[in-house]
């Protein structure tokens, strides 16, 4: 679309307060040019106001922003490379989709537009709907047009706050795709608040993860899920089962701990937490990483498995696969998910079991930040 995308957008030092209230604490972040980067956290986390900072709509209490060499801090929001499209979409009703979209060009006084909206029309996929009015069209159309609309100048970076909030949830799931399709088509940085884990996995290449106006955690989606450093991020992206442990010996790479009379093996690099002998370390494990077997099969377990034993508390059939809720000594309702092949039918509520997974699926957590 355009040759010069800016560079990276970088926050430096940059923080937000309201009176004694610190809405975004100092922040340092830099969201690379061309990626799709998502600032995830539940509401009042500070997300909204981080993206209203880069858009220049507020104004930081300290620090600085800079979108590739230049730094924008003191640049009012239109004289910023930059666009925002919002939940409410704040199409203009009288006017139809093509002046919609043509607006921000006429605004600048440029004459010719047809050939520049009808483009930006078929990259959103609304070509034949050129001349409805916004409330003819569906709320994810409408949602197209104001990115069509917010692209039409060529902002280098396109922030997006909660775009997807007012939609049901089958044309969220469409409109994530079709947001996808539309960065990658024309290349620039999407910046992208929401407080949906999904929706940022789906979409982002990398996640910043936000509490109590901080960033937790800054990774790919990939990289989050299989290695949370704090509890936080650990519940906030799928389900965790936690483990209160002590760490016992290094051996090697690994560390062995004990919990509940048992022991867990740990690698050394998926710990984040100090691992002095004595100290208290959070072991947790995703649930569909846990095989379930019947206790009086516990002798085909294989050696070397991290294994707790527990009875089934519950179960629930959720088609491809049977989730099981355990009671354990060591973790109250540990959650697991098992795929429902040679369906064990012993595995009833009752049943005395043992849960094993690999210490490669198995991760370390500061139990003094839980
Ligand atoms: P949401 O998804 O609900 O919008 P958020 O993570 O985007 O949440 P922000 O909108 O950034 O959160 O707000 C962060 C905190 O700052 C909230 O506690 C909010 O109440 C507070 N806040 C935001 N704007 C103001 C303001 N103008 N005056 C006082 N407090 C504010």
């Amino acid at each position: 679309m355009t040759k010069d995308r800016g560079g990276d957008v970088r926050l430096s030092g940059i923080s937000k307060t309201y009176g004694s209230f610190t809405a975004v604490e100092p922040l340092d972040l830099t969201v690379p040019q061309g990626s799709f980067f998502a600032l995830l956290g539940a509401s009042g986390c500070g997300k909204t106001t981080t993206l209203r900072m880069i858009a220049g709509l507020e104004e930081p209490t300290s620090g600085t922003v800079s979108l590739g060499d230049q730094d924008v801090t003191r640049l009012p929001p239109y004289k910023r490379p930059v666009n925002t499209v919002f939940q409410s979409y704040a199409l203009f009703p009288h006017l139809d989709i093509f002046e919609n979209v043509a607006f921000g060009l006429r605004r600048r006084g440029i004459k010719s537009v047809k050939k520049q909206v009808e483009e930006m029309l078929d990259l959103v996929q609304l070509g034949e709907q050129a001349r409805k009015k916004p409330h003819q069209l569906s709320g994810g159309q409408q949602q197209r047009v104001a990115v069509a609309r917010a692209l039409i100048n060529h902002p280098k970076v396109l922030l997006l706050d909660e775009p997807l909030g007012a939609l049901d949830l089958k044309l969220r799931r469409q409109m994530q795709l079709e947001l996808k399709r539309i960065q990658t088509e024309v290349g620039i940085t999407f910046i992208h608040v929401t407080h949906d884990q999904e929706e940022a996995m789906t979409m982002a290449d990398t996640v910043a993860v936000m509490n109590a106006g901080r960033v937790e955690q800054l990774g790919s989606p990939a990289d989050l899920y299989e290695n949370p450093q704090t509890t936080f991020v650990a519940n906030f992206l799928g389900t965790s089962n936690l483990i209160e442990a002590e760490v016992d010996t290094h051996s090697g790479d690994e560390i062995v701990l004990t919990a509940g009379g048992g022991k867990l093996t740990l690698p050394q690099a998926r710990c984040s937490a100090p691992t002095t002998t004595g100290g208290k370390v959070v072991v947790g494990v995703r649930p569909e990483k846990i095989t379930l077997t019947h206790a009086d099969d516990a002798g085909d377990i294989p050696e070397g498995r991290n294994r707790i034993t527990g009875k089934i508390a519950d179960t629930s059939f959720i088609g491809v696969s049977t989730q099981y809720v355990i009671d354990s000594p060591v973790c109250p309702e540990f959650e697991v998910y098992a795929q429902n092949i040679d369906r064990d039918t012993r595995l009833a509520p009752g049943a005395e079991v043992v849960l094993h997974w690999s210490p490669a699926h198995t991760f370390g957590l500061d139990a003094a930040q839980s």
